[in-house]
């Protein structure tokens, strides 16, 4: 069985959560793209904790974990997210974690460009709001093909990765000194980072793909998990403020490396509410007072930066694109619970543009320009962080789930009514 867990939004929909869930019954989960910049928050009996690279799997010691072929993989953070949740007893080993050898490294040279970038830019208020991990720049040099991958820290007496190594030294430091006027970085202390890096990894490294074939064949249950929302898909979502690699669950096969293996499903993950980081075009937006006790009610502030994020009720139109894109099953819609102090909820359940009504989700200047039409539902207004049963929500909050269901076009599956593992409601 082979299942894609993506985002539907933004991000920040609670997938950590989900597929914490899921691995339960899984035997591998593998994330797919982006690196470090992801923030998956999972709450266990352990305590909480939060996830940049590993897998959200990885907290269950039978789960197998894999960063693929689509991920940038800064290996100085992996070692200190390790170290964090071994402290609170977590296994990880190179029986449960494999790091795929097609997996593009982050170099220690990425981070910095992104942080002197952002600072340039920020001094004439042009900031882009990256998290400076360095994902965008380590993205591009792979396209440049001027970067190493995992599987290269295996060779590294090889004159062919020494060379290669010179040769994107030597680039890097025309950058970094000429446009940055940083010191410029010798190749011993490149290569003395690297086979420090290859000591600590080298028993983790493999062909990931053609491990995952063979269980895909031998039956095992493999998830793939998105890092980000739709609308952060680097092809599908609001560019230019979009992370940098493709989200959606399309690429999730690719992305684990195994692009002959086809998908069984797609959950897609829906927050009742939207929440979006940074800068970019967020129609549903809300502001004030609403938007602030939204902000509180649902804690919407960053898992892996503590920025606050921006908040809007339910977007229709930007929720129907995100299904669609990425054809879900179903759905699994988080975060209902956070709701439960509205007299009416807010839904935003068309844009508008120019006097017209738009329905499918534009984009350019007619996503830049459009405003939302809100609607508003009845709430419920009492606490049902406790139910566990469909039957058990109040009316009003069953009348709001089938509402949405009916009108993203998608069956939803389940509903989590708060952080905890067991808060969880199948429909
Ligand atoms: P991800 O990046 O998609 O994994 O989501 P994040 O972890 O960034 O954000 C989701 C946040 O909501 C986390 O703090 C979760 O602990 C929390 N959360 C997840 N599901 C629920 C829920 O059903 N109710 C409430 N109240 N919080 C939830
Ligand atoms: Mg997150």
């Amino acid at each position: 069985m082979l299942t894609a867990v993506t985002g539907i939004n933004w991000g920040d929909e609670g997938k950590g959560r989900v597929i914490d869930l899921l691995a339960e019954k899984a035997d591998i989960v593998v994330r797919y793209q982006g690196g470090n910049n992801a923030g998956h928050t999972v709450v266990t009996g352990h305590g909480k904790f939060i996830l940049n690279l590993l897998p959200s799997g990885i907290l269950h010691s039978k789960v197998i974990c894999i960063l693929g072929d689509g991920m940038v993989v800064d290996p100085e953070h992996l070692s200190k997210e390790i170290a964090q949740i071994r402290e609170k007893g977590v296994l990880v080993t190179p029986d449960n974690l494999r790091l795929s050898s097609r997996a593009t490294i982050s170099m220690p040279w990425h981070r910095a460009q992104d942080e002197l970038e952002e600072s340039r830019l920020a001094k004439t208020g042009a900031a882009f709001g990256s998290t400076k991990r360095g994902i965008a720049y380590a993205y591009s040099d792979k396209y440049r093909k001027k970067t190493i991958r995992m599987g290269d820290l295996l060779h590294l007496d090889e004159p062919r990765i020494q060379a290669r190594l010179k040769m994107m030294l030597d680039s890097k430091n025309l950058e970094l000194s000429g446009c940055y006027h940083q010191e410029r970085m010798s190749y011993p202390a490149l290569l003395s980072w690297c086979e420090k890096q290859a000591a600590l990894f080298a028993p983790y490294i493999c062909d990931t793909g053609s491990y995952l074939e063979a269980a895909l064949k031998n039956g095992k249950n493999v998830v793939l998990e998105a890092q980000l929302g739709a609308m952060r898909d680097i092809d599908f979502g609001i560019y230019p403020y979009t992370s940098s690699s493709n989200s959606i669950s399309a690429f999730s096969t690719i992305g684990a490396g195994i692009p002959q293996c086809k998908l069984d499903e797609c959950i897609g993950i829906m927050k009742a509410y939207s929440t979006c980081v940074g800068e970019g075009p967020f129609t549903c937006e809300l502001f004030g007072d609403e938007a602030e006790e939204l902000r509180k009610a649902g804690n919407e502030y960053g898992a892996a930066t503590g920025r606050p994020r921006r908040v809007g009720g339910f977007d229709i139109v930007a929720s129907k694109y995100g299904v669609r894109v990425q054809n879900a099953t179903y759905i699994a819609l988080t975060k209902l619970d956070v709701l439960s102090y509205m007299d009416k909820i807010p839904v935003c359940v068309a844009y508008e543009y120019d006097g017209k009504i738009i329905d499918s989700f534009p984009s350019g200047k007619v996503l830049n320009k459009a405003m939302p039409v809100y609607e508003y539902l009845d709430g419920w207004k009492e606490d049902i962080s406790k139910c566990r049963s469909y039957s058990e929500l109040p009316e009003n909050a069953r009348k709001y789930v089938e509402y949405i269901e009916k009108n993203v076009g998608c069956k939803i599956k389940y509903i989590s009514v708060g952080a905890e593992r067991d808060a969880l409601i199948e429909k």
